[in-house]
């Protein structure tokens, strides 16, 4: 692995990379690794020096197809929706283990292929997928149906099925997360699986998908197609065997998919979509702590998180010295190699994410709004971007509408509760939300008056398998974790049996 020796002028600590190579680079289909029926492959490139990591099959409409007809057979003829839930369960908590045991290694691949710090991947987001598995490996053997009341002679059940075919997409900023949350609980109902990663990120899926079926996992119960969208990702949308799709990206993906998803089977669809989230700052609150929390909300994984809370409101009272305060913090930012110990941001996934933010950047300064701090690249190589913070926004300005995706936190002045409600819910998203306040009255008014899928109360990102995830308006359809996800992956049968001997005759 080679390193990139800059960084912000920290004292850093030594590299903490564990020794590994790319093993997986072809598809997984039916439990093999093959290559793609085209024979191309892509690179998937290293975001701190834009360095090839590893050539990988390139999935397109043909390699999608093979994958669904292997997904189609393993359902349609088990063993995997026919064994009992009990045995299911018990193949996912291996899973579960197996993924533990490999733990560095698979930080090391998210960290490489995706410039997340080292430290976050190995510490947090391996750990929360092996924790989400175990979630819904303990789902699995739960999941039933009712028995229902009749006007008539007749005794009615329901069944909850698995849905079938499963599509899955997803996106690059937490590939093995965002894995997880779509895998885990259409595996625990009983589904069989193909998934498209993210043609930035395709090494983890593969990685960890090879460990699974280690684990038992059957073939053809989950497969992993690497390519691009128009072509991969358009063909699994369209396909008429799949029986379910579920999308996590752009908004302006999640309609180009809901469409391929109607012209095709109408597969029913759930939606993860984009977000522009408000972070509201009470006057009441410690303000040092507000800056804190408010610094992590936007700048955590590189500001490339779809529920960022990208929109700092504060209230007027204490606004200069939280600008001022917020100023300092993000100067302090470590950012370098995610590889470093310390290290707090590593570079942008790629090179159009970083224009684009450098755009972003470009367009606050000219619109009006005060640089504080960053505002430019960070050393010459790699995808790095120094912490921005721009104060007087307005609402009107692109800083302030659009989901910038990057480390640039826009801080907005108000005056009362009713004025940052209206503010905070005059945008077409609603993916997520924070408050600090002391003020259980005023916690309770945004709770509530907040149109999101979630409201964080003086915390930010906190993503438990068991707390549901997702979006109102453009920010999507559905939920994700939590008992919440299980219904995006089951059929509900009505069973009614006529009686000739009813009870009360
Ligand atoms: P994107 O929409 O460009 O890509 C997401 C996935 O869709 C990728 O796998 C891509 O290959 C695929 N895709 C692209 N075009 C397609 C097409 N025509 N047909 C089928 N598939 C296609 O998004 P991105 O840039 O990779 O990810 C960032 C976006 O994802 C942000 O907007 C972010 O907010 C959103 N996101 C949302 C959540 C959530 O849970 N709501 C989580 C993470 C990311």
């Amino acid at each position: 692995v080679g390193v990139n020796s800059f960084s912000t002028g920290a004292a850093l600590e030594e590299l903490i990379i564990p020794p590994i190579q790319i093993d997986h680079s072809q598809l997984l289909i039916n439990g093999q690794f093959v290559d793609a029926a085209s024979g191309k492959t892509f690179p998937t490139l290293d975001p701190r020096t834009g360095d090839v990591i590893a050539y990988v099959a390139e999935g397109e409409g043909e390699d999608v197809n093979r994958a669904v007809l292997a997904a189609r057979k393993a359902f349609d003829e088990g063993p995997w929706p026919k064994m009992t839930a009990y045995e299911r369960s018990r193949i996912m908590l291996r899973c579960a283990d197996l993924l533990e045991k490999h733990n560095d290694e698979v930080a090391t691949l998210e960290t490489w292929d995706n410039g997340k710090t080292y430290e976050q991947a190995a510490n947090a987001e391996i750990p929360m997928v092996v924790r989400l598995f175990r979630y819904y490996a303990g789902w699995a053997d739960k999941i039933h149906g009712l028995t229902v009341p009749a006007d008539g002679p007749y005794h009615v059940q329901t069944l909850h099925e698995p849905i079938g075919v499963v599509g899955q997409i997803i996106p690059w900023n937490f590939p093995l997360l965002m894995y997880a949350w779509k895998v885990g609980p259409a595996l625990a109902c009983g589904n069989t699986i193909v998934l498209k990663t993210a043609e930035q990120t395709p090494l983890s899926a593969l990685y960890v998908s090879k460990l699974f079926h280690e684990a038992g996992l059957p073939p053809g119960v989950l497969n992993v197609v690497s390519g691009f969208g128009p072509t991969a990702g358009a063909a699994l949308a369209s396909h008429m065997q799949v029986d379910k799709l579920a999308f996590t990206g752009s908004t302006a993906t999640g309609k180009v998919v809901l469409g391929l998803a109607a012209k095709s089977n109408l597969k029913p669809v759930t939606l993860e979509l984009g977000g522009k989230s408000p972070f509201i700052v009470c006057e009441d609150g410690d303000i040092d702590q507000a800056v804190e929390l408010a610094h992590s909300a936007v700048f955590f994984n590189q500001g490339q998180c779809c529920c960022a809370g990208s929109r700092t409101f504060v209230h007027e009272r204490v606004y200069d010295e939280f600008v001022e305060k917020s100023k300092a913090r993000a100067s302090k930012r470590v950012v370098g190699d995610p590889f470093k110990k310390g290290v707090e941001q590593g570079p942008q996934i790629d090179s159009d994410q970083f224009e684009k933010i450098l755009r972003y950047i470009k367009s606050g300064i000219e619109s009006g709004a005060i640089l504080e701090s960053g505002g430019e690249r960070l050393g010459s190589r790699g995808y790095y971007i120094k912490p921005t913070v721009f104060s007087n926004v307005q609402d009107s300005m692109l800083i302030a509408t659009d989901e910038i995706f990057g480390p640039v936190q826009s801080i907005l002045k108000f005056k009362d509760l009713d004025e940052v409600i209206r503010r905070a819910n005059a945008t077409p998203y609603g993916l997520a939300s924070g408050v600090f306040t002391r003020n259980l009255d005023t916690a309770n008014t945004l709770m509530r008056g907040l149109r999101a899928g979630t409201v964080w109360i003086n915390c930010f990102d906190v993503f438990d398998a068991a707390i549901p995830f997702g979006g109102y308006k453009m920010s999507g359809q559905g939920r994700e974790k939590g008992i919440y996800s299980l219904s995006n992956y089951l059929q509900v049968k009505a069973a009614v049996t006529a009686l000739k001997n009813p009870a009360w005759l």
